[in-house]
């Protein structure tokens, strides 16, 4: 350990010097579709991720497909991702990544002001929204990164960074990147979150948003009646069996999150869309899912008058905990223990891009960011102390993979990219 031991104390040492950077970072607006804050929040990550001395690119991400509120298709332009290499020859290539984009904190959030007020230091923590996801986790990324090049242990290993704005929508844009990553780089660590006692993230369910867009007839609702189609009425039944199918499956999760639809009181209405999520815990759920949406847009298929049309799909496929993802996991709280940090998993219902790069066949920890909690909601905090807590575990972690001293792939394990 004492050969590590200068660099990691120098991360102990920046404990100040990252505060004052999540601190400013949490005040640049980031919200998925606000692709003016995530321009600013990109020239700041472009010239502190530079200085790291690997390869630049900033890539445009392609328009994200939508239905609007006619339920029509419909693009909404995205943010760009940024892209640093560096010894893309050297034996083991590791991918580091996380996204710099918020839930809330942009036009689709809560006001600027609101966003604004929210930010508060005290007693070493940081209150803000997109503070612990995943701001801290770029912190952390980048400080430990610092010190794994400034160790002499980086020769043989290249690294490959992505930061995407896309992230919180479910990396519609950079899912290619994504995958691309993952064809050639041996392990990927992502810089989540980690849970609020500080345990980290083993299995994850898979997740995917969906769109029902049920048309009818519109008519005159007391002269006509007869003539019209209720697609309010008609969705409400397409509700009701979402939720009893996600009941009756213990491994499924539904949301129906947002309806809309209807106008005038006096008129049958002809539209009616509803978004929801579903959430499965593993493949045979997903596909029982798939197959459930089948049957309902088949049903509908016979109905006199309607319409239904689905769009959506599993954007993160399910991430067991199994192979070079658990032996990865392992050799993280074995670092963990070195540090003095009793680090432990559990299984969870949120996705990340870990789901994805783990479908495209990459080992990956997802959870290496900060400590803090009520992500996704005004109320979000992050601990200070665990910038440079975490900063230090995933320093060592390279270090230990440079050196030699931790094999990868792991002995025994199936695969090594
Ligand atoms: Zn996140």
């Amino acid at each position: 350990m004492h050969r590590y031991a200068p660099y990691l104390d120098s991360l102990s040492a920046q404990s100040a010097a990252m505060t004052d950077l999540v601190a400013d970072w949490v005040k640049v607006r980031s919200g998925s579709y606000d692709t003016a804050g995530l321009a600013r929040m990109a020239a700041k990550l472009k010239t502190s991720f530079a200085a790291l001395g690997g390869t630049c690119e900033e890539l445009p991400l392609p328009p994200q497909a939508a239905i609007d509120p006619q339920g029509s298709s419909c693009f909404l332009p995205l943010g760009q991702a940024l892209r640093f290499r560096k010894r893309p020859d050297a034996p083991l290539q590791v991918f580091l990544g996380i996204h710099y984009d918020v839930v809330y904190g942009g036009p689709a959030g809560v006001s600027d002001v609101a966003a604004d007020a929210a930010i508060r230091l005290e007693a070493g923590v940081l209150h803000a929204s997109g503070a612990a996801d995943a701001k801290g986790g770029l912190v952390i990324l980048l400080k430990a990164l610092e010190a794994f090049e400034a160790s002499p242990f980086s020769a043989g290993v290249g690294w490959e960074v992505l930061l995407n704005p896309d992230e919180e929508l479910g990396s519609p844009g950079s899912l290619p990147l994504l995958k691309e990553a993952a064809g050639r780089n041996h392990l990927g660590l992502l810089f989540e979150p980690c849970l609020p006692d500080g345990n980290l993230v083993g299995a994850r369910k898979g997740s995917g948003n969906f769109t029902a867009v049920v048309r009818g007839r519109a008519a005159h609702a007391g002269r006509d009646p007869h003539l019209g189609r209720n697609a309010i009425h008609a969705m409400a039944e397409l509700i009701v069996e979402l939720d009893r199918f996600g009941r009756e499956r213990p491994g499924l999760n539904v949301n129906v999150g947002r309806v809309e639809g209807g106008g005038a009181l006096n008129r049958v209405p002809d539209l009616a869309i509803a978004r929801f999520n579903l959430r499965a815990g593993g493949a045979a759920d997903q596909a029982a899912a798939e197959d459930f949406l089948r049957g309902l847009a088949a049903g509908f298929a016979s109905r006199e008058g309607y319409s239904l049309e689905l769009h959506g799909y599993f954007t993160s496929p399910p991430k067991p905990l199994e192979g070079g993802t658990l032996d990865l996991l392992k050799a993280v709280a074995e670092c963990g223990g070195r540090l003095g940090m009793d680090l432990r998993w559990q299984a969870s219902g949120g996705v990340s891009d870990g789901n994805k790069l783990a479908a495209a066949g990459l080992p990956n920890v997802d959870t290496l960011g900060a400590r803090g909690d009520n992500i996704h909601s005004p109320k979000e905090w992050l601990a200070l102390d665990s910038l440079p807590e975490r900063a230090r575990l995933t320093a060592l972690l390279l270090m230990r993979l440079g050196s030699g001293e931790l094999a990868w792939p792991a002995a025994g394990s199936g695969r090594g990219g």
